[in-house]
């Protein structure tokens, strides 16, 4: 019942108040409904048990039976830990727990027989193990000869549920033991409150033997039999409680199928709302503005690519539909000149436009290139971000509402609710990859009548990820750089042979060049990255005295940033110490330098949007990528291809090959309408295929939504749909 799942997780057995709010903050489960899609990451085959004497520090996570002897408490403050002595009849391992020692001290019983999984490690030449996972076992046998839960694979044979949900602090029985022992994340807080995967495992029992026998089908017979699924209370009870292993791939395969058919079926849906949504903002003749621009302003002759793109643009406005386009364009082609001219089409048929960027950097520099470029025309531009003083603010929203600014400039402040147009025309979105789907949503809530949106993006991805990401997009592609670029040199270059760079900024900067030093940002160690860029920083200042430097990173207060970067936009700074907080967009075309410190930290996409920032200009650029001696094969791999080629889409390309697809992942999946919990955009691409054809042939066969036969697949769409609504939060 899909009211059933929709209950609050707080009142399932075991869970309470405090379990539930930490599910909620750290998992993001709410509901039932949540919690059963909360899928093992991993299976461990239990019906292996080790013998201790056998054991080594190398071996994986392993499984022990015997009896728990002799446990204390040793050492003091941070030092504190409890100890343990595990034995199974052919030798002795040393148990010990850092964390949560009185919990664990409260729920062993010493003198009784275990069932223990964990890893084996070494210290001092004896072994032990951290953290094990204890099942008391209730009979105290092994469990060699589990039967199977499952005989029948009907939500009748589920199991039924334990009498408490306390982790290990009852024993699990053979026939409760599974051979095929699921593992389910948690977090770092969860573990310390001993919220474990064991405590996941029982809890999920206690659902089951809830809701198992109520959840309801949703996709109907015709789609399950074309593509040879098994039902879906059968598939969820198998993948939380899998019977045998080969039980697994048909399980995993269904709720992979559910969550991409809904997927597409929820983007695809979209995109033909959007495609019908008329907003009647007409642009049905090319104005003054845009042709004395055009004319007379151009700073430059358009390349064939650009040209097509704006005709492509100028074709959906004529149609009083909504516009969804897509700019897609490699580093550097010029997206920008693209995004004015858009603009001044709205601008001229007396329209606001806005264009939003993902940093404050990006969009104070956005303002100041567009402001410079329509400045002749007389055109009311302002610039929003969120750290903009409340006086300047509330004038800019003023100046906004009433209809005096054409085309404001931000960041996601622009999505803020108090941000009133008088009447906008026209949404542009760069660098689209730190946005998503939900952040487009919110724009066009805008307007009562949703606003043209084109969005532009450097981000190389293959087409089935596009068409996933971008699904309710039309697309532009820019696919010619402006003529005159010569190809950017990159070279590789280790600590120990390094000494010809020095030798290489010193030229450029008396050749009157600017460069740039990037150093990684590492997220875990924020403070390590900052250090390294002081020192990096100092080294400049004793290497290059003579040239002005200046650092950038994101720890700066935003009018340091600006100033850093005016000072570079300038000129006046010659040299700019950064982190990848100039990765998207800056543009100083008389840069010909990019040093890129501990290179083998970046992703390959990220050192071509770095490299990017050069060889704007027409000079002979450079890219100098700076590394440790030692390198895995993979990472001298990657390296090469940088040095190979320039070319954005076969970087991305050779990218997911040599790497697997961490980072474009991580950037689609934010970007789309539903987390995937088992799926894969990546590694599914052939089922998202599969499962977009699917969903077209309903949407098709069924435009009215009505047919009875439908009818789960719409129940549970809208289930989805409003769920979603609950709990996003748009940043
Ligand atoms: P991106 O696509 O990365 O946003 P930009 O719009 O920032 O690229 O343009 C990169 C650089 O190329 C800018 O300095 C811009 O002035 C210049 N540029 C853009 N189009 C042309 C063109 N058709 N001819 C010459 N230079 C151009
Ligand atoms: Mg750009």
């Amino acid at each position: 019942m899909s009211s059933l799942l929709d209950q609050d997780i707080k009142y399932l057995k075991g869970v309470g108040p405090v379990r539930a709010a930490m599910l909620g903050e750290e998992l993001k489960v709410f509901t039932l409904g949540d919690f059963i899609h909360t899928f093992p990451y991993k299976y461990v085959d239990r019906t292996m048990v080790h013998t201790i004497v056998n054991l080594t520090e190398d071996m994986p996570h392993v499984q022990l039976a015997g009896t728990l002897l002799n446990l204390q408490k040793v050492g003091e403050g941070r030092s504190r830990r409890l100890t343990a002595m595990f034995t199974d009849g052919t030798g002795y391992i040393e148990l010990v727990w850092f964390n949560g020692i009185r919990q664990v001290e409260s729920h062993l019983k010493v003198n009784t027989p275990y069932l223990l999984f964990g890893k084996p490690s070494a210290f001092n030449g004896r072994l032990k193990m951290v953290h094990p996972e204890m099942d008391l076992l209730k009979d105290g046998r092994l469990p060699a000869a589990a039967p199977s839960l499952f005989d029948t694979a009907t939500p009748d044979a589920m199991p039924s549920a334990p009498d408490s949900a306390a982790a290990g602090s009852r024993g699990h029985s053979l026939a409760e033991t599974l051979l095929l022992k699921p593992h389910y994340h948690t977090t770092e807080r969860m573990k310390r409150a001993f919220f474990t995967s064991q405590v996941i495992s029982d809890l999920m029992r206690n659902a089951f033997a809830l809701i198992g026998h109520r959840i309801d089908e949703t996709l109907p017979d015709y789609i399950r039999q074309a593509h040879h699924l098994i039902p879906l209370p059968q598939a969820l009870a198998q993948v939380h409680f899998p019977p045998t292993a080969e039980a697994l791939p048909a399980a995993r395969r269904r709720l992979k199928f559910d969550e991409l058919f809904f997927l597409q079926l929820s983007i695809l849906r979209t995109a033909r709302q959007r495609q019908e949504a008329r907003n009647d903002f007409i642009v049905s003749r090319v104005g003054p503005l845009f042709n004395r621009f055009y004319a007379e302003c151009l700073p430059f002759p358009l390349t064939d690519a650009q040209k097509r793109v704006v005709r492509e643009i100028r074709a959906d406005l004529r149609t009083g539909r909504q516009m969804n386009r897509l700019v897609q364009g490699d580093v550097g082609s010029g997206k920008t000149i693209v995004a004015v001219m858009a603009a001044l089409l709205l601008i001229d048929a007396g329209y606001q436009v806005c264009i939003m960027a993902p940093t404050e950097i990006l969009a104070a520099q956005h303002y100041a290139s567009v402001s410079r470029l329509l400045e002749p025309l007389g055109i009311g531009c302002a610039l929003l971000m969120g750290s903009l003083r409340s006086r300047r603010r509330r004038d800019v929203l003023e100046r906004t509402r009433r209809g005096e600014v054409s085309l404001l400039v931000g960041t996601h402040a622009l999505i803020e609710p108090d941000v009133v147009f008088h009447n906008l025309g026209m949404a542009i979105i760069d660098e689209q990859h730190r946005f998503g789907v939900k952040q487009r949503a919110a724009l066009w809530d805008k307007n009562v009548r949703p606003p043209h949106v084109l969005v532009m993006t450097a981000t190389p991805i293959p087409r089935t990820l596009a068409m996933t990401v971008y699904g309710d997009l039309a697309l532009s592609v820019i696919d010619e750089l402006p003529p005159g670029r010569k190809p950017i040199v990159t070279l590789h270059r280790t600590e120990r042979t390094a000494y010809d760079v020095n030798a290489l900024v010193r030229r450029e900067l008396a050749a009157g060049r600017q460069v740039y030093i990037v150093h990684p940002l590492i997220e875990e160690n924020e403070k390590m990255a900052l250090r390294d860029l002081e020192t990096g920083y100092r080294q400049v200042l004793d290497t290059y005295p003579d040239y002005p430097a200046a650092k950038l990173h994101g720890r700066m207060k935003a009018d340091e940033k600006e100033a850093a970067v005016a000072g570079f936009v300038a000129g006046t700074t010659r040299i700019l110490v950064a982190t990848t907080v100039v990765e998207v967009g800056v543009n100083v075309p008389n840069a010909s330098v990019m040093v890129i410190q501990n290179a083998e930290r970046f992703g390959l996409s990220q050192l071509h949007q770095l490299r990017g920032r050069v060889g704007r200009g027409a000079d002979r650029s450079y890219c100098v990528l700076v590394t440790k001696e030692e390198l895995s094969e993979t990472t001298r791999r990657r390296l090469q291809v940088m040095v190979d080629t320039n070319d954005g889409f076969r970087i991305a390309e050779e990218d997911m090959r040599l790497r697997g697809p961490g980072d474009i992942r991580g950037t689609a999946q934010s970007g789309l309408p539903f987390t995937l919990q088992i799926a894969d955009i990546v590694h599914d691409a052939d089922l998202m295929q599969t499962c977009r054809l699917a969903a077209r042939r309903l949407l098709e066969a069924d435009p009215d939504e009505n047919l009875p036969q439908n009818a789960p697949v719409w129940r549970e769409l809208a289930r989805l749909t409003a769920r979603r609504t609950d709990f996003t939060d748009i940043s």
